[in-house]
């Protein structure tokens, strides 16, 4: 039985004041145990949040991370700085970061490798634009980000990794896939994870749903068989983000 999880990913929304301030009123509210709770901050909001978190089971997770453990790369965050902070979960490959930082599938799958290295959870992001949908090629292009992101990473460590699907034309835009469209992307996900890795770790990986994620469609999307949660933007800002999590 897989437990559900639910990331909320902050963005570049929150100073660390206003990171604090939002966490002491959300850890306040009551969570399900039967769900993992992840905030995915900034990195400089990373050691406040993670200070004002101590006592509860809600855990902190990083939004990026480079691939190397150490040197010269002005402005990046490696590995040791994450865990040393508190953060067991990392966003790696997000749309926003493909788009705009020119990740690519090989820079994905660098740090994919690294986090396993070091203890961390990638939450590995893929998804399609809405050009792709159109053009019928939607789960041929999410097979690529899949097959790309796993390179050389064993069945052991695969099994521990969570998949995001998150279509990008639904990020931000208020626009949420259907749950069978959500579903019958992440039910092809786990088929792709089959093939590479057998059954055992396909049953056993989490698949998350991301995008327009909010209180009121959060139930009937996690409710499908192959989706086992959320990585949630804009609505993890809100106090009604405990609604997101006690889903049932
Ligand atoms: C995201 O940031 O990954 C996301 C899914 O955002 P939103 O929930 O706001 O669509």
């Amino acid at each position: 039985m897989r437990k559900k999880i639910v990331a909320g990913n902050w963005k570049m929304n929150m100073t660390p004041s206003e990171a604090v301030k939002l966490v002491n009123e959300l850890k306040c509210k009551s969570y399900s145990k039967d769900v993992e709770v992840v905030f995915c901050v900034p990195a400089i909001d990373i050691v406040p949040v993670a200070e004002a978190l101590k006592g509860t089971s809600i855990k902190v997770g990083a939004e990026n991370m480079y691939y190397e453990e150490k040197g010269a790369f002005t402005g990046e965050i490696s590995p040791d700085m994450l865990t040393d902070a508190g953060v067991s979960y990392v966003i790696l490959g997000h749309s926003e970061r493909r788009q705009y930082f020119g990740e690519d599938d090989d820079c994905v799958n660098r740090k994919v490798r690294k986090a396993i290295e070091h203890n961390i959870i990638p939450i590995i992001c893929c998804g399609e634009t809405i050009q792709q949908r159109e053009e019928g090629i939607t789960l041929d292009f999410i097979k690529s980000q899949i097959v790309g992101a796993f390179q050389q990473v064993s069945p052991k460590n695969a099994a521990e990794c969570v998949i995001a699907y998150e279509p990008i034309w639904a990020i931000g835009t208020g626009r949420v896939a259907t749950s069978q469209q959500a579903q019958d992307v992440c039910e092809a996900i786990r088929l792709n994870i089959r093939e590479l890795y057998g059954e055992e770790v396909a049953s056993s990986i989490r698949i998350l749903y991301g995008g327009s994620v909010n209180a009121c469609n959060a139930a009937e999307l996690f409710a499908q068989e192959d989706i086992d949660g959320g990585l949630v933007g804009g609505a993890s800002l809100k106090p009604d983000f405990a609604d997101i999590v006690n889903y049932k």
